[in-house]
This record gives C-alpha cells, structure tokens and sequence, in this order.
C-alpha cells in the first residue's frame, strides 16, 4: 500500500482540525516508533472493510507509522462458515448450516494454517488489528506472540435475538484474548465484552479515492460507457433520473425488495424515473452468496411486468480492475438522481456515506449504523421499516418530485460527512486506542 501524505486530506480542513491530526501524528510517531501496526482482514477488496483499510493504511503510513494490511485465505468451507457467522451476526440465519463443534474445527484448522507466517512476522509489542469474525481466532496466538491486539467488528445489529446470541456463544472464547474491541456503534457489543476495553469508532471515507474523487467530464464519459455492463434491462438512458442502489449481492442489502418495490409503484413516481441496481460481476472473496443473490435477483426481475422491465436495470461490476469498478461506482453516484439503500440490517454503510459526500439525496432503512449516519428529514430519509416497499416509494416520489428539496438533503449529507466522516476523525481514534493500549 503506498503511503499517502496527511496534507491530501487536511487541505479539505479547517485550521483546527489540521492542527488537531497533526498533533496526533506525531504522537503516533514518537508512540509507535519501533513497532508495526498490522491490519488483518480476509479480503483484499469488495465490501466496506477493504474500502476503508485501504484509505486508512496509506493515510496512517504517510504519518511515517509502519503499518501493513495482510489477507488471509479459506476454503470456500471457511468462508461459508464465516459468512453463517456474518449472516447470525446481523440476527438472521442465512443458511440451515450449524455452529457446532464441526464447524469450529473448519475454523480452527483455518486459522492454525495462518498463524505459523503470522507469529513470525508479528513481533512481540506490534499492535494487531484484526477485522471482522474471518480473523478473530488469531487473538489469542498474537496475544501469547507478545502482541497488543484489537478485535474490530465491522457488522451488527442494534437488538439480538437468537441468532445473534448464537453467533456471539461462538465467538466469545476466540475475542477473549483481544486486549480490546473496537464496534461501529455501543449495541452491536455483546454483553460479555468489557466495557473499559471496548471502543466506538465508526468508518470513515476518503475524498480522494477512486470511489470518491471528482471526476472530469472526460472520465465520466468513458466510464458510463461501461454501463454496457448490464445484465438485465435495457441500457440505461442516461439523460432520464434515475434510483440507485449499489450493494454486493447479499440478502441483507434487499437489491430484490428494491426491485418489488419501484415496480410495485410504478405509477406513483415520474415516467422517466428508471432504477439501477449495481453489485459486482464476480464474487467478493469471503461472500460466498454472491452468486446466488445475483441470479435470484434476476429471476425477480424477469418475472416483472414488460413496463418495469424497460425501466429497472441489473449492473454487474467486473471486479478484475478495482479502479475501474471504483469509479464506475462514482460515476453512477454522482449522476444517480436520488440513492437508496434499502438494507435489512447494516452495520455501517459505505454505500450511504459515498452519495452523502457527493451531495446526493439518500433514502436508506434505518437499521443499525445508518441510523447514525443520516439524521431523518435533515441530511437523508430514514424508513422506519426496512421491509416496507410503499414507505420507500412514496419517500422516492416525494424526492424525485422536489429538486430543491433534493438539493438541501444533498448539501446537508456533505456536511454531515464532512465534519463526522473522514479519516482525520478515525486516526485520531486509533491513536488514543493506542496510548491506552501502550500506556
Ligand atoms: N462496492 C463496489 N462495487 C460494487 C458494490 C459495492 O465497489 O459493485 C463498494 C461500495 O461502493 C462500498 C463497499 O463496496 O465502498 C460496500 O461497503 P458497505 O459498508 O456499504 O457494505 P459491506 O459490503 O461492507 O456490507
């Protein structure tokens, strides 16, 4: 990951908070001299956690901070299991698989292969970031290596059930050795995590990433045209608004419902309001579904009325080229007319912060972290009630019919990214995490 200067971020901020990061970075500096802070995750690429390491290493190693990021491998066994776990996490079952000792013992033997590499990189006094379920079993090997370890957990919902309850009674004996917890939000931790070691800090977004920067004319263009990529639907006529939603292909992200409900509504929004739905061409390493989702997605969709056929299209985002699949993500955002994200359960959507920072106005369920990121009525719309097809399409006409409305809830989400959002906010956060770590 190549470092990235500090001063790309703080020209967009104002005086007193560059003065505030500058401050903690050279507190990192004199705080980690001599160590490594590792990042371990289980995918180098697809989905929010890969977005995020990969603007956060390169900021923290422009500090001079030695910081690297490793990915660890699975068998599609492990990552079926992992993805159980995700799925139990967000309290619904996902599939009719168990978490019994058999599967402990696919995890195990997943993370056993790991460790030899990682304990001879791994010097005793490192710190150890390790993301998401994927990784939490290497707690306790750093840990006994000499390393100070922090488990962070990207996913959750705000109420368990028994879902919840059975993923956490699988996980709680691998986080034990985690000298801290880091959540995006205080009711996703269980119970069981000790509150003087468990830490809130929420993702954040880079202005300057390929998602995220502005683009030229130019660079627009060439990339709508990859709006070839469609794999259902006409092409999408790009002088008409549409609705977008830009997910991976999971149950949880409600691409279908998405589908349902902007059918089911046709005639209550304008006639030349299409929608686009947008995920990856290809599988993200660790979510096995993909596939899957996809292909029911398209059933939805061909089971529709010839009327809503003309005006929904189903993208698939080949994967091969990040750049290219960042920007063509950022172009959809900044033309798309209004963006939904319509999860069930969410622990934090990148997908919401991305059209906020680029001043669209943004419908999404108010479940989990979203609920922090937008304020209702103010700097997006919340639903309510993530199932609820009407609620989103009456949310989407009134929008679609409003352009100065549009507008202001656009202006505001810039706003509320800005000032709550990007990277100076999480590295200060670390850094404390670390003193205290350290201290
Ligand atoms: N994403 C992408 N291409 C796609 C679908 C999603 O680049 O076809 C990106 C999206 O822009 C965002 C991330 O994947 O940066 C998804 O992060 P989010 O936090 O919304 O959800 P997650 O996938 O982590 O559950």
């Amino acid at each position: 990951m190549a470092p990235v200067a500090l001063a790309r971020l703080t020209a967009l901020l104002p005086p007193e908070r560059v003065d505030r990061v500058e401050t903690y970075a050279a507190a990192a500096r004199r705080l980690l001299a001599g160590r490594t802070v590792w990042n371990i995750s289980s995918t180098a690429r697809g989905g929010g956690v890969a977005e995020m390491l990969a603007a956060l290493v390169a900021y923290a190693a422009g500090t001079g901070v030695d910081i690297r990021w490793l990915v660890i491998g699975g068998s599609p066994d492990f990552f079926a299991l992992t993805k159980r776990i995700h799925n139990r996490l967000h309290g619904v079952p996902g599939d009719d698989g168990a978490l019994d000792a058999a599967a402990r013992a696919t995890y195990d033997a997943t993370l056993a292969g790991h460790v030899g590499e990682l304990v001879d990189l791994v010097r005793p006094g490192d710190l150890v970031l390790l993301h998401d379920p994927q990784t939490a079993g290497l707690a306790g090997a750093l840990r006994e290596r000499g390393a100070h370890v922090v488990w962070r957990c990207h996913v959750g919902v705000d109420e368990s059930n028994r879902w919840t309850q059975e993923a956490w009674g699988f996980l709680q004996d691998l986080v034990a050795p985690a000298h801290a917890c880091v959540f995006s939000r205080e009711q996703f931790a269980p119970a069981w995590v000790d509150r003087r070691w468990l830490r809130i800090i929420p993702p954040s977004l880079d202005p300057f990433s390929a998602k995220n920067v502005e683009l030229t004319p130019r660079e627009d263009k060439s990339l709508v045209r990859r709006l070839g990529l469609v794999v259902e639907g006409p092409a999408v006529p790009l002088a008409d608004p549409f609705v977008l939603q830009v997910s991976r292909w999971d149950r949880l992200k409600d691409m279908s419902g998405v589908l349902d409900a902007f059918a089911g509504h046709l005639a209550e929004l304008p006639p030349d309001v299409h929608l686009v739905l947008a995920g990856p061409a290809d599988g993200v390493a660790d979510d096995p579904e993909a596939g899957e989702v996809l292909a029911e997605c398209r059933d939805r969709w061909r089971s529709l009325a010839p009327a809503a056929r003309r005006r929904a299209h189903l993208l698939a985002i080949p994967m091969d080229d990040p750049v290219a699949n960042a920007r063509t993500v950022n172009a959809l955002q900044r033309r798309a007319t209004v963006v939904v994200q319509k999860s069930l359960a969410e622990g934090f959507g990148l997908t919401v912060t991305e059209p906020m920072w680029k001043a669209r106005p943004v419908v999404a369920s108010a479940v989990g972290g979203i609920r922090d990121q937008i304020e209702d009525g103010v700097s997006g719309i919340l639903l309510e009630d993530p199932r609820d097809g009407a609620a989103l399409a009456a949310a989407l006409a009134g929008l679609l019919g409003d352009a100065k409305w549009r507008r202001e809830l656009g202006r505001n989400a810039h706003d509320r990214v800005h000032e709550h959002y990007l990277a100076d906010r999480h590295l200060i956060q670390y850094v404390d995490l670390f003193a205290q770590l350290l201290g």
